[in-house]
């Protein structure tokens, strides 16, 4: 679904402030909790500005149909999905295309991150369930996602952090929302692995000019590195803060 480039002028003011109070380099509110299911081997909850996203992790294990495993390595299988609550009107519970795809591009976006061939014949599956969806909701749910897998053990290179930008109102803008989805002009999804810089998700919808291409991405550059921040200070929370606390008591 290509953009069509709505009205968005009245998304940003004349002091350069959006709908929601940010000015148009910044990002909304983020939270990241991670290990919050028991059933699960890894999990992690974000809420992203007004996304409110889990994510979880199961496996290594074993695969099913035997025939598809690999003989060198684990297969990763990624579901991104929408409960029929986290949209204004209830929405189909049946994986739609736009799920199929963003399922796709959250495993080739992990993919670079994991060290897969440490568990050969087994696969790993990561559910990204959107439990309120705000835009920007990929990008939410892959960070998620690289939480919950860290969560779950699995042997990694780096976390995987994501960000977009876009253009509203003929602006370059931070992390777009629902509405400047809608009403904007274009959205550069990316994703990054912070350590190396690498990317290993870049997405756009829309049209963007070479300048406003490089603004818009060395601005989503630098919301990844926010969200990297804030992974790894929910994992350090997770783990070290509470062992101290363990260790303190047992002294
Ligand atoms: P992303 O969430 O990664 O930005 P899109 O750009 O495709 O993905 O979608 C933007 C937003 O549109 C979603 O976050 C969600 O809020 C809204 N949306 C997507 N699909 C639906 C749907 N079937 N019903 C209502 N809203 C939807």
């Amino acid at each position: 679904m290509g953009k069509q480039g709505g009205d968005s002028s009245s998304l940003i003011n004349e002091q350069g402030i959006r709908a929601d109070g940010r000015r148009i380099d910044e990002l909304r509110p983020i939270k990241i909790e991670v290990g919050i299911l028991k059933n699960a081997d890894g999990s992690a909850f974000i809420q992203f500005g007004k996304n409110k996203i889990m994510a979880a992790v199961y496996g290594p294990k074993e695969v099913h149909p035997k025939h598809s495993a690999l003989p060198d390595r684990s297969v990763l299988r990624c579901r991104y999905h929408m409960s029929p609550f986290s949209t204004e009107e209830r929405k189909n519970p049946a994986p739609s295309r736009r799920e199929i795809e963003i399922s796709k591009v959250t495993r080739e976006a992990l993919e670079p991150s994991l060290m897969l061939e440490d568990y050969p014949r087994t696969a790993i599956d990561v559910f990204v369930e959107v439990l309120q969806s705000d835009g920007g909701s990929r990008c939410a749910g892959i960070s998620a996602a690289s939480v919950a897998l860290a969560d779950a053990g699995i042997n990694m290179r780096d976390l995987v952090s994501a960000c977009a930008a876009g253009k509203v109102a003929g602006q370059v803008v931070l992390d777009v929302d629902d509405t400047e989805d809608k009403e904007g002009q274009a959205d550069l999804p990316i994703a990054i692995m912070s350590t190396s810089n690498q990317v290993t998700l870049l997405q756009l919808d829309g049209q963007l000019n070479e300048e406003e291409f490089n603004k818009a991405l060395s601005w989503a550059l630098s919301g990844c590195k926010k969200v990297y921040e804030l992974q790894r200070e929910a994992l350090i929370g997770r783990y070290f803060g509470k062992n101290e606390k363990v260790l303190e008591v047992e002294q």
